[in-house]
């Protein structure tokens, strides 16, 4: 039970007693598995709050939220989170039971990313309860599916979202995340003939042919690996994570396919990363490479942009010591700054703990957060 009465850790409380699991691909409950709980509370929170939201899906039943408040300023700021989180199976918590204890908040998604969520709208309500005058006007932007396939930032990107610059909340420790690498990943197929095992020679083994396929992607890896570096990010990686293939140990199999991992450096374009490595694979007959099945941009922001200024600014006012860093894993980030929207990622919450057994977050952090955005966005 809540008994906190500070307005965002109570908000942040109702968003984590409300399932949204991304469903990863697989049949499971949409009641649990989906967004569409949170945003219909997010609209209504912000509209007894005055800010008009509407939500639309960007796949059946996985809705995005946005709200635009419009001070007639000259720029617009983005804060986006993602609503969705991993699966709450094997928790060592109740995961929909928010509990607030040594300071802390528990539960699935508190840390990644509803503590960010939380600290947006809390430091925009008050800015508007106090009224304060905005710098600049503020799109609030709540994205479905971040865990998986990136489908609720690439949907925004599409429907037209505007934006100078923008903030992408995720755990980052109040640190300013200013570059990450990208990630694309799809599945490579051969195609084999099958045959009982007894009389190979009458079929054709699609593992065989993978094994080839495989012995190129490892010499492309290392390739790869001594490639052109970025400064803050080092070198692209190529990596094989699955390999299924055949039906049973007597038949010659007729299929197999691998899947593949490619971190990019910002800049790297899709073709490209296609292109190179279906280069690799060329010659090679009975090799067919499906299209990713996702594909999220790498981003970099120079460490004397305004966007990276303005926030270690409002930081410093805040009282939190200015951090800028880079990050190994993908966020939205990467989409808006490939649209030319200059993002960075910074949020309250601790990256160790999202996605983890008995995921928390430091309530100070979020509180934190709210104090620093409200230094960013009050006029
Ligand atoms: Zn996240």
């Amino acid at each position: 039970m809540m008994t906190q009465k500070e307005p965002v850790v109570r908000l942040l409380a109702d968003l984590v007693a409300i399932p949204s699991m991304n469903p990863m691909g697989q049949n499971v409950p949409p009641d649990r598995y989906s967004e569409s709980g949170v945003a219909s509370y997010l609209r209504e929170y912000l509209k007894r709050r005055g800010i008009d939201a509407e939500s639309y899906e960007v796949s059946p039943g996985r809705p995005n939220v946005v709200a635009f408040i419009d001070v007639k300023a000259s720029e617009t700021l983005l804060l986006e989170a993602h609503m969705d989180t991993v699966h709450a199976e094997g928790m060592a918590i109740d995961p929909f039971d928010p509990v607030v204890k040594d300071g802390r908040l528990y539960g699935r998604g508190s840390c990644d990313t509803k503590g960010s969520i939380a600290a947006f709208i809390g430091s925009v309500t008050e800015l508007l309860r106090r009224g304060s005058k905005f710098k600049y006007n503020v799109l609030l932007l709540f994205v479905a599916d971040e865990e998986y396939r990136f489908m609720g930032a690439q949907a925004a990107v599409r429907g037209g979202l505007r934006a100078d610059f923008g903030i992408v909340g995720e755990p980052t420790s109040l640190a300013i995340v200013r570059a990450h690498k990208g990630v694309t990943r799809w599945r490579i197929r051969t195609e084999g003939v099958a045959a009982h095992s007894a009389f190979p020679e009458r079929g054709r083994n699609a593992v065989y042919i993978m094994g080839e396929v495989i012995r190129r992607l490892e010499t492309y890896a290392e390739e790869l690996a001594r490639s052109k570096s970025d400064p803050d990010l080092g070198q692209p990686t190529i990596s094989i994570g699955v390999i299924q293939g055949g039906s049973a140990v007597n038949v010659v199999p007729d299929s197999c396919w691998i899947e593949i991992d490619r971190r990019t450096l910002p800049g790297e374009q899709i073709e490209e990363i296609l292109g190179a490595a279906a280069a690799k694979l060329g010659d090679l007959p009975h090799v067919r490479m499906d299209p990713p099945y996702l594909s999220v941009q790498g981003m970099s922001v120079a460490e004397d942009d305004a966007v990276v200024r303005m926030l270690s600014n409002a930081l410093a006012r805040g009282g939190t010591n200015a951090v800028n860093t880079v990050a190994p894993y993908a966020t939205d980030a990467g989409i808006y700054n490939a649209e030319g929207i200059k993002t960075v990622v910074f949020g309250p919450g601790d990256i160790a703990q999202a996605h983890t057994a008995a995921e928390f977050i430091e309530l100070d952090q979020v509180k934190k957060a709210v104090d620093v955005l409200k230094c960013l966005m009050a006029a």
